[in-house]
């Protein structure tokens, strides 16, 4: 009998018996040889190369909570309204049960039992059981809660860190929107390491050059832990400086030590050389400090912030047989979409590999990953960069490479429409090797 069979017969199998015998407890549905769960950058990949470097004899199932994946990249355009919606970002997950043949199921993981192999997943129908022979945990972050804020929900209502696009992403629309003429606008910037190196000062160049226009006589205040910009310092700098039209107060090595929340007129004080100080914020969106998710934590696979990792599969150094890429892990590389996607095809070509034999994926000793990130600094301009990791095996890490002469990473001379115009496409091919 084939595996393949094999599993589709287990998999009868122990639906009817645990619907006979356990009626109240969580339902035994299936057995996978993978199970992916978080269907964003890095799972979705993930689930999809599997199926695909298997020739489709691995049995894969994605358990994703949501409906369709919202990419956070691009997001920054939906504050402006040069994106009409995040519903224009929405990815659907339909090709990849179609095409590949991934068993997509909607739901919340709640639960990983590392020794008898399962995970527990609350769905529309009721609590389900699924076992597995690998899994892989690509859930992206959580957000610790600001000084000062007393529930998460507060990022719902008051001040949206829209740094998971959604509605938090539509409420800040709203607010820029609503904002009277005079009025203060602050970002807060968290210590490195925080998803999407140059995220936060994308932002704060796409909302100062929509304030140039719509706001002239607003100003927007950047207040970052770090003690410099954490991406492409120049182009930043340069822009925050007036080369574009607009002007960015840019305070560096600025701790928050407390928010309070009015709405329309919140006061953030942070302090900065040793002295404390305050600014008003008629909008604030204060991105938090982030970690790997409770569930990760609640199952032994953190130490510190995030999730260890051997880097040549994306095993767990704490827990066999359980991988975890993208933004949850700490690969000592980026937090971006990008990386996501490419630690997915190594994670996915070593459980091929250990599942299969290396007639279908070969053992990986030496990865090399490619990353870019396109950045728009005003409505029709952007600048890039991009990188290549190589595998250091004496360090066990992935460093910038150093292949070819070529210093890594390579950063864009200045924002141009040229720019732009590859940032569409970089983004539409991305998205597209992801989820279609
Ligand atoms: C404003 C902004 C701009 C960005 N720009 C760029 C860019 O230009 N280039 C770039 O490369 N990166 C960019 N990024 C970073 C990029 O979006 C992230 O690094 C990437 O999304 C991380 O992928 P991930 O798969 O780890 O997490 P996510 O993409 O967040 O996906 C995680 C998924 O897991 C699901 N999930 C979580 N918990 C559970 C659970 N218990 N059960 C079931 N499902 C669950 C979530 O619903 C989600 O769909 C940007 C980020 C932001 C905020």
């Amino acid at each position: 009998m084939q595996r393949r069979q094999f599993i589709q017969t287990a998999t009868g199998t122990s639906m009817a018996l645990s619907a006979s015998l356990f009626p109240f407890a969580a339902r035994a549905a299936a057995s996978y040889n993978v199970i992916v769960v978080g269907g964003g950058m890095a799972g979705a990949t993930a689930a999809k190369y599997l199926r695909l470097w298997s020739r489709n004899e691995l049995s894969v199932a994605l358990i994703e909570k949501d409906a369709n994946y919202v990419s956070n990249i691009m997001s920054n355009e939906v504050l402006t309204g040069k994106r009409p919606s995040v519903s224009s970002l929405a990815y659907s997950y339909s090709t990849l049960a179609s095409k590949y043949g991934v068993n997509r199921l909607q739901g919340t993981v709640t639960a990983i039992d590392a020794i008898n192999k399962t995970v527990t997943y609350s769905s529309a129908s009721g609590n389900v059981v699924l076992t597995y022979d690998r899994l892989v945990l690509a859930p992206g972050l959580d957000f610790d809660l600001m000084p000062g804020m007393s529930s998460a929900s507060q990022y719902d209502t008051l001040v949206p860190h829209a740094w998971k696009a959604g509605a938090q992403t539509t409420l800040l629309r709203q607010q820029l929107l609503a904002l009277p003429d005079h009025q203060n606008v602050v970002i807060t910037i968290p210590l490195a390491p925080y998803r999407c190196p140059p995220g936060p000062y994308e932002r704060a160049c796409v909302i100062a050059d929509w304030l140039k226009t719509n706001r002239p006589n607003s100003k927007l205040i950047v207040l970052d832990a770090n003690s410099t910009i954490q991406a492409q310092p120049g182009n930043f700098q340069k822009a925050f400086d007036g080369a574009y039209g607009y002007r960015v107060d840019y305070r560096p090595g600025c701790t928050v030590t407390q928010l309070q929340l009015v709405a329309g007129a919140n006061t953030v004080t942070f302090s900065q050389n040793g002295s404390t100080q305050a600014v008003t914020a008629a909008v604030l969106n204060p991105i938090p400090p982030q970690r790997a998710p409770a569930l990760l934590v609640d199952s032994g696979l953190v130490s510190g912030r995030f999730a260890p990792v051997n880097l040549l599969s994306y095993e767990s150094t704490l827990k066999p047989a359980i991988h975890v890429i993208g933004d949850a892990c700490s690969s000592g590389m980026p937090k971006a979409g990008h990386i996501g996607n490419q630690e997915a095809k190594t994670c996915a070509n070593a459980i091929v590999n250990a599942l299969k034999g290396n007639q279908y994926a070969l053992a990986e000793t030496s990865p090399v990953l490619n990353s870019a990130c396109f950045t728009p600094l005003t409505s029709s301009k952007a600048t890039w960069l991009s990188a290549v990791y190589q595998y250091d095996p004496a360090k066990g890490l992935m460093v910038p490479s150093t292949q070819n002469g070529v210093t890594q990473p390579k950063v864009a001379a200045s924002a141009t429409k040229d720019n732009y115009s590859d940032m569409q496409k970089w983004f539409s091919t991305l998205m597209g090797d992801t989820f279609a």
